[in-house]
């Protein structure tokens, strides 16, 4: 039989269908293993494929093993790429997006991946609502708050981001300097539940480099306290200014006895500066300070030992630890996203609405918000029958996505859940994203919504693709993405070498959670492999193998079950090379039971083909 990967995808998916067809009806123990959603925002790359492969080789393993599994696919719909497609094509946003989930629809239809056919849209009212319903009820429980405020302000984006959005004093996703503004805005209570989440966090089974980053995040940070007079506290990280009276440092800091401590002259007020410089500055004499204007020059050197032996005199001094996470911002400035159900009335305040609020889905943007504009928002107050608004503000995707995966296995996700098995996602991603997760699973846990404050009983955490960059004539590795220009569409690469050659390229490439480099002439070898198991197989004479079993499946068993992908292709390899003079039948079917995972076009057809459907029964059924 000729090696025709027309032929083998397009009989190996018919065997596909019929498969899920049958794992959907059985009644098998579920196993939920699923993807952080993507944002479809055009077409999928390499990356994004890493990401679905790696939860479709955890469910076809599952399979074998008994449960029922399914890749599920997702879209986190809402947010602002949606919003700056539209001012720069005269589009609506809901159009764009509908546009791009059909083009990246047909990508991962390509993909073969054991897909069931039902799919969460984070811009639908049938999803929304239900984020409503948990910002209704945190902002009873008051882990919302309304508050008027500073906030970074992204002026590029004409937004407002959270201090975990905002990196090295730019937006995350804007790279825009960002300034600071003063609005009302809702806030998550995180100071609330930071003890919760500190000791949670520690506790956590995220991968190493996540939890480091949740920590410091957090930021647990021993400081000393000097109570000046009661008042309250003002601080930042690094610099200090304290224009009220009491006075934070840090106790332990790479530099720690580098100290630059300064006091002002305005009224009453106490402004100290730390900084990772040379020699320690600091004057004693606020007396003279205060008298001085150009305080700035006039510094006088002292060592820590001086400083801290000075403040004990003359203040109180103690220990404290400090945390750095601040509350959570959640309004957004924009259309595209959850409505907030409130209703603001200038007389009567703020009330929630009694039913969620459908978001007016098909207007265009021109710059401004168009919902300023939009007549229904406008209402008259129920009490004092004056006009009032409904709130204009939409909701972080953060907040969204912070549920979205329960949605999949219930109908009402307000009403008590179970755990997922698996999570999966790439690593830069993760890093916020879990945050958020964590935060909202925290208070979940407190309302006695969840009786757990992790959703996942297993998070997998994937490097990232890298691929050839050139820029100013040097070439370089970069992380494949859209903005970059550097991604490779995996359907180009499906029509050319097939799904299963991709997979397994992918998966020998490198450890799950190891950033990999794309290099479209290896994939040949991967390639070559499935095209010498197709020959071997359709060549032999089944009814010539005996019935011994001369192999131990352990190893093989064993790096499934540590996810060790590219020490399973590899030991198929070796196991290919013996599998003639083994002279098994149960070798043979094993080996194909073993293969199916990382590529099941080609086992799936092989089974059948030669007869193993008739020997063995339902490939699926032959658990290992
Ligand atoms: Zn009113």
């Amino acid at each position: 039989m000729i090696f025709n990967l027309k032929y083998i995808e397009k009989y190996g998916k018919k065997i596909q269908k019929y498969n899920i067809k049958k794992i959907i009806n059985s009644d098998r123990k579920n196993y939920r293993c699923i993807s952080m959603f993507p944002y479809p925002s055009g077409t999928l790359h390499i990356g994004h494929f890493r990401n679905y492969v790696i939860n479709d080789v955890i469910c076809r393993y599952k399979i074998i093993k008994g449960y029922k599994s399914f890749f599920y696919i997702g879209w986190d719909a809402f947010g602002l790429p949606a919003e700056k497609a539209s001012i720069e094509n005269n589009i609506i946003p809901n159009k764009w997006i509908k546009s791009n989930i059909k083009k990246m629809k047909k990508q991962i239809k390509k993909m073969n991946l054991f897909i069931h056919n039902y799919t969460i849209n984070t811009s639908k009212y049938s999803f929304y609502k239900y984020s409503q319903k948990f910002f209704s009820i945190f902002l009873k429980k008051k882990y919302i708050y309304k508050k008027k405020g500073l906030v970074n302000w992204d002026d590029k984006d004409k937004t407002v981001l959270a201090d975990e959005q905002v990196i090295n004093g730019r937006g995350w996703r804007s790279k825009s300097k960002i300034s600071k503004k003063n609005i009302t805005m809702y806030f998550i209570n995180v100071k609330k539940i930071k003890y919760t989440l500190y000791k949670e966090i520690n506790n956590s089974n995220l991968p190493k480099k996540t939890l480091n980053s949740q920590i410091n995040w957090i930021g647990k940070e021993n400081y000393y306290y000097i109570k000046i007079k009661k008042k309250k506290v003002f601080f930042k990280n690094k610099l200090f200014f304290f224009i009220s009276k009491v006075i934070f440092f840090p106790l332990k800091k790479k530099n720690n006895n580098k100290f630059l401590i300064r006091y002002t002259n305005k009224k009453e007020k106490i402004y100290v500066e730390y900084k990772d410089c040379e020699r320690i500055h600091f004057c004693e004499d606020i007396e003279y300070l205060k008298k001085n204007k150009k305080i700035n020059k006039k510094f006088i050197r002292y060592n820590k030992k001086k400083l801290i032996f000075f403040i004990k005199k003359n203040f109180l001094i103690k220990k404290k630890k400090i945390f750095k996470i601040k509350d959570w911002s959640i309004s957004r400035q924009r259309y595209w996203g959850t409505p907030i159900p409130t209703i603001n009335c200038k007389n009567c305040g703020t009330f929630i609405c009694k039913k969620p609020k459908k978001l007016p889905k098909n207007l265009k943007i021109k710059k401004i918000n168009p919902i300023y504009k939009f007549k229904k928002y406008y209402i008259n107050c129920k009490k004092c029958k004056n006009l009032c608004n409904r709130e204009f503000d939409t909701l972080d995707t953060f907040f969204d996505s912070s549920w979205y995966f329960l949605n999949y296995f219930s109908k009402n996700p307000i009403i008590s859940q179970k755990k997922l098995d698996t999570y999966i996602g790439g690593s830069e991603h993760s890093i916020l994203h879990l945050l958020y997760v964590k935060i909202f699973f925290t208070i979940l846990k407190k309302l006695k919504i969840t009786k757990f404050s992790n959703p996942f009983k297993k998070i997998i955490v994937h490097g990232m693709v890298l691929n050839k960059t050139i820029k100013k004539k040097k070439t370089f590795y970069e992380k494949m993405s859209k903005s970059k220009k550097n991604g490779v569409d995996p359907s180009k690469i499906i029509n050319i070498y097939g799904s299963d050659s991709l997979r397994m390229y992918i998966l020998f490439m490198g450890k799950i959670q190891d950033d990999i480099k794309w290099d479209e002439k290896k994939i040949i070898g991967c390639y070559r492999f499935l095209k010498k198991i197709w020959f071997f197989y359709t060549k032999i004479n089944i009814n010539k193998f005996n019935k011994k079993n001369n192999y131990s499946i352990k190893k093989i068993l064993f790096f499934y079950k540590k996810k060790k992908f590219n020490n399973i292709v590899s030991e198929l390899m070796i196991l290919f090379k013996k599998i003639k003079q083994f002279n098994s039948l149960k070798i043979l079917k094993n080996f194909l039971i073993f293969l199916n995972p990382i590529a099941p076009m080609l086992s799936n057809i092989i089974w059948v083909i030669c007869g193993f459907e008739k020997i063995f029964g339902f490939i699926y059924n032959n658990s290992l």
